[in-house]
Order: structure tokens, then C-alpha cells, then sequence
């Protein structure tokens, strides 16, 4: 399988396709001769560019007893703090160095402009990479005063953190690489070993990555990689009984299996679900930052963040002008294949997404929802237009659903409690925003919209020294921040008589 479209490939990206994909186990490419293939697309054109290898789970098994095996013996959380921080730094080196053929293989086979993969799937990586690896250094615990009675004259007790085991990390298609990374970076930086199982949608830059982990000096064995179906892989992966650990990133159904899945083997798990985000705009907002604001809130990455905006709730007097702004915005984008750098709207990343897509808008548009779609849509590849609903009817399946999608709803409201009100009924709670001039507004509504993270007069930006997660069906614990490792920790006490 290659490429074979109208654009030129860096060589290392076109030679990672020309090799058939294996599975990544103890250090190296396991090739299964003869193996269940799943096909990989390019969401411009549909054609195929690569067969992943469909693992079954005799396979998941194999790669969790080779991550089991690689924690027992200590290769990897016995090394001092500072070496596997070396390891990781030289890890965001190669990235960086090699980071062409990370993004032009990312844009093969997700879609994403080129522009974005440079800049957030590698560039915002590398950053991610370098923050994890000076966790390596921090993980700390603390030290405690008791009050035992009798015994004997002193007692000392303390806390180490020390890492879970083998984690399993299980990955979406909207940013493949980037997620990967925050699934696997805060295992690795604990002392965790990981199998991680990429969207079947998505399984290439995740190999390249493991690849690029040994090359770095990740020790065999501590990071695998399974392609393959989340029904058999993925759920393999969940149920393990050496699999300490969940980490996952993807829909609120999926999770709530998961979860169901890491109780019932009390396994520990992170859950990063979810989003029907609103934005809430106050009538004294400054529309010249609040449009090319939702432009980015509410598109990038063809509306295939878990963040996205997708409600918008604005007050009457600046109902209008906002439409007319998100029109024109949309207006003056070119639409086209992600490799085109001068493209910013691009395929979906699937045929499957494409439709689901689609079928939200028909249904809004039967119940009477009022849709403008500036851009003309290509014949060929996964494409849905831009869209902004207009007052979609409270029912329409859009208005309480995550879409995954180009697609915004905007709704006028008569008041900031209003648009609070409507805000916060939806049972997820990922991320919001507010867009006001007025510090009273913000300080008291930023306090009261239920969510993970909330912008202010900005949407969508993220950080990694930032905690980011879920309220309500939104998810289960938080990403980032210099806690990050405490969730791929177990926290032990040690209380010494002396
Ligand atoms: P899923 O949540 O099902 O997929 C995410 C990951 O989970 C993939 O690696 C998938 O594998 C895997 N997976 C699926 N089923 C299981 C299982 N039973 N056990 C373990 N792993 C499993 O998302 P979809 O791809 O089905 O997308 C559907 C919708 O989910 C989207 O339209 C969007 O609304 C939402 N979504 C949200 C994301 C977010 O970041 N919040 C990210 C992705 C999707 P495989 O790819 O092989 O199915």
C-alpha cells in the first residue's frame, strides 16, 4: 500500500507506508504474516493507504504480558528519576527533528489541515513530551506526624508514590498522535509500562511513535502499540487481568463501558469523554474577537474536539450581526485536502463520521431548523460543510448530542441567566466559555457554568500545565497539570516504629 496522490511525501513518511503496518510488541515490529487487515483511508479521496493489522486478542495478551514482564523487572521505573526524563526529552528532540513525517502521515490518514498537524499533532506534542518529562523529577510524597498511643518512643510515616504496573491506554481518531501522547506520557514519566490501542481509523502515527520511543531508549516491552477493532482489541485491552490501569479518550458510550469494565477488575482508570460545549455571549461582548473566536472554537479540526463549541447562546441585541460575522468568517475559507496548506476547511475523518455528521443536519432540517452552509463541498472525500443552525428546536437531536462535527447551533436568549440556564442543561460538562467585557459577569459566571474548564472571551485552547477533564458524564479525573502523574500512582504509606 502507498500513496499515491497528487502531493509529494516527505521520504520517511512515504517509507512508513510502503512497509506493510505490524504490531508494535516488546521493541520491535511483529509482522503476523497472514493476519486480519483493517483498512486505512486517506479522508480526502477514500482511497486505502495503508492495512493495519486487526489484533486479536491473543495478540492484546501477548503485548500486555511483554509491558507486564518489561514493569516486573524494573527496566524502566527502576531507572533514576533523571534518565527517564532524558529519555523522554530525547524523545521530544526526535519528534521535533522528524516531525514532517509525523504530520504529513497524521494528515494522511486523519484529514486535519497540514497546518494543524505541524502545529498542534508535533509542535504542541513536542511541548507536551517536554512538560511530562519534568514530572519524572517531582513525584513526591509527603511526611506525617501520628498519634499512636504506647509503643514504642517515636514512629516515622511517610508516603511514596510508585507507578500502577501496565497501562492501557486506548486512543480516539480526532487527534491521533497528540492524545496518544497524553494517554502514554504521564505512564512513562511514573514508571508505568503501556499498551496503547490507536482508533482503528487511526493507527499509523501511533506505531511510528513507539517506534521512535525505543530509538529514544524507552526500554523494549515498556511501550506497545495493538491496532486493531476497539470491539476486540479495545475490549481485551479493558478486561486484562495484568492491566492495572485504563486511560481513555473518546465518546461518553464508550467510556461508560470502559468504566463498567475497569470496576468490575478495579482496575484504576482516567476518562476524557464527551462535550456539548456552550459559549455564552453577553450582550456587551466584542464581536471582533467573538467571530474568529467561534471560528476556532467551534471548526478546527472540522469541529472533531472534544471542546468545540457547539452551542452558542447569544443575547438578541448581537444576534444578527454574530450570524452575518460566522457567515462572511466561513465565507473567505477554502475547503480541500488537508495536505494543501492553503486549505482550512477539510475532510472528516471518516466515511462513517462523514454520515453521522449528515444525518444530524437532515433531521434538524426536518424539524425545521434553519441551516447556512457557505462552502460548496468537494465530489470526492469525506467532506461536510461549515454549518450554523439557527435556532434548531429544542428537540432536534443536535441540540443535546455531541456531533463531532462543522457544526454550530445558535440560539438568542434575553438574558445572561438565560443563556446560564441553557448552558448548563446538558448531562455533559467538558468545557464552556463566556465572552463579555464585564469583570462582574465573568467572575460570577465563570463560578456557575458547570464545566471542566471555562474561557474566557477565548475557546478551546489548552495547555499542559493546565488540568483539563470532565464534569458531569464529561468524564473522570483531569489531564495535565504538575498532579498528572498522581493518577498512574498508587499512593503508599510506610509507618516505621523506632
Ligand atoms: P469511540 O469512543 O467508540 O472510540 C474511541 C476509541 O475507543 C477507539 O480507539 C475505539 O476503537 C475504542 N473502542 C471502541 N469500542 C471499544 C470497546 N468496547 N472497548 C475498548 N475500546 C473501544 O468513538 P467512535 O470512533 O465510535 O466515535 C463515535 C463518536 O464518539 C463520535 O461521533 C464523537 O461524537 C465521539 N468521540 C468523541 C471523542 C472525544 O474526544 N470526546 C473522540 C472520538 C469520538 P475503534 O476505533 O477501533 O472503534
Amino acid at each position: 500500500m502507498s500513496y499515491q496522490g497528487p502531493f509529494s511525501l516527505d521520504q520517511a513518511a512515504a517509507a512508513f507506508l510502503d512497509r506493510a503496518p505490524a504490531l508494535y510488541i516488546d521493541g520491535a515490529f511483529i509482522g503476523l504474516e497472514g493476519a486480519a487487515r483493517i483498512q486505512v483511508h486517506d479522508p480526502a479521496t477514500g482511497a486505502v493507504i495503508a492495512e493495519a493489522i486487526d489484533a486479536t486478542a491473543g495478540h492484546v495478551d501477548e503485548a500486555v504480558r511483554s509491558a507486564h514482564a518489561a514493569f516486573e523487572d524494573g527496566r524502566w521505573r527502576d531507572l533514576r528519576p533523571a534518565d527517564r526524563e532524558r529519555v523522554l526529552l530525547r524523545l521530544a528532540d526526535l519528534l521535533e527533528a522528524r516531525g514532517e513525517a509525523f504530520a504529513q502521515l497524521e494528515t494522511l490518514e486523519q484529514g486535519k489541515s497540514i497546518n494543524l498537524s505541524r502545529m498542534l499533532e508535533v509542535g504542541a506534542s513536542v511541548d507536551w513530551i517536554r512538560y511530562a518529562a519534568g514530572l519524572t523529577t517531582k513525584i513526591a510524597g509527603r511526611t506525617f506526624d501520628l498519634s499512636l498511643p504506647g509503643g514504642p518512643a517515636h514512629w516515622t510515616a511517610y508516603t511514596r508514590r510508585e507507578p500502577l504496573g501496565v497501562v492501557g491506554a486506548i486512543a480516539p481518531w480526532n487527534f491521533p498522535l497528540m492524545i496518544a501522547l497524553w494517554k502514554v506520557l504521564p505512564a512513562l514519566a511514573a514508571g508505568c509500562s503501556v499498551v496503547l490501542k490507536p482508533s482503528e481509523v487511526t493507527p499509523l502515527t501511533a506505531l511510528m511513535l513507539a517506534e521512535l520511543a525505543t530509538e529514544a531508549g524507552v526500554p523494549a516491552g515498556v511501550f506497545n502499540v495493538v491496532t486493531g477493532a476497539g470491539a476486540v482489541a479495545g475490549s481485551a485491552l479493558t478486561t486484562h487481568p495484568l492491566v492495572a490501569k485504563l486511560t481513555f479518550t473518546g465518546s461518553t458510550a464508550t467510556g461508560k463501558a470502559i468504566g463498567r469494565a475497569a470496576v468490575d477488575g478495579l482496575k484504576r482508570f482516567t476518562l476524557e469523554l464527551g462535550g456539548k460545549n456552550p459559549a455564552l455571549i453577553l450582550r456587551d461582548a466584542d464581536l471582533g474577537r467573538v467571530v474568529p473566536g467561534l471560528i476556532t472554537g467551534g471548526f478546527l479540526n472540522g469541529g472533531q474536539v472534544c471542546a468545540s463549541a457547539s452551542r452558542v447562546y447569544v443575547e438578541t441585541p448581537l444576534y444578527d450581526d454574530l450570524v452575518a460575522g460566522l457567515r462572511q468568517a466561513l465565507g473567505g475559507l477554502s475547503i480541500g485536502p488537508g495536505l494543501d496548506p492553503q486549505t482550512q476547511v477539510n475532510p472528516l475523518a471518516s466515511a462513517a463520521q462523514r454520515d453521522k455528521v449528515a444525518s444530524y443536519l437532515t433531521q434538524a432540517r426536518q424539524a425545521g431548523a434553519e441551516i447556512i452552509q457557505p462552502i460548496a463541498t468537494p465530489d470526492q472525500g469525506y467532506f461536510v460543510s461549515p454549518s450554523l443552525i439557527l435556532d434548531p428546536p429544542a428537540d432536534a437531536r443536535l441540540v443535546r448530542e455531541e456531533v463531532f462535527g462543522p457544526v454550530l447551533n445558535i440560539v438568542r436568549i434575553d438574558s445572561a441567566e438565560q443563556g446560564l440556564a441553557l448552558a448548563n442543561d446538558s448531562e455533559l460538562g467538558l468545557a464552556a466559555s463566556l465572552w463579555t467585557r464585564d469583570i462582574d459577569q465573568a467572575m460570577s459566571l465563570t463560578r456557575r457554568l458547570e464545566a471542566g474548564t471555562v474561557w474566557v472571551n477565548s475557546h478551546v485552547f489548552i495547555d499542559p500545565n493546565m488540568p483539563f477533564g470532565g464534569f458531569k458524564q464529561s468524564g473522570l479525573g483531569r489531564d495535565f497539570g504538575v498532579d498528572w502523574l498522581s493518577a498512574y500512582t498508587e499512593e503508599k504509606s510506610i509507618c516505621i516504629a523506632h
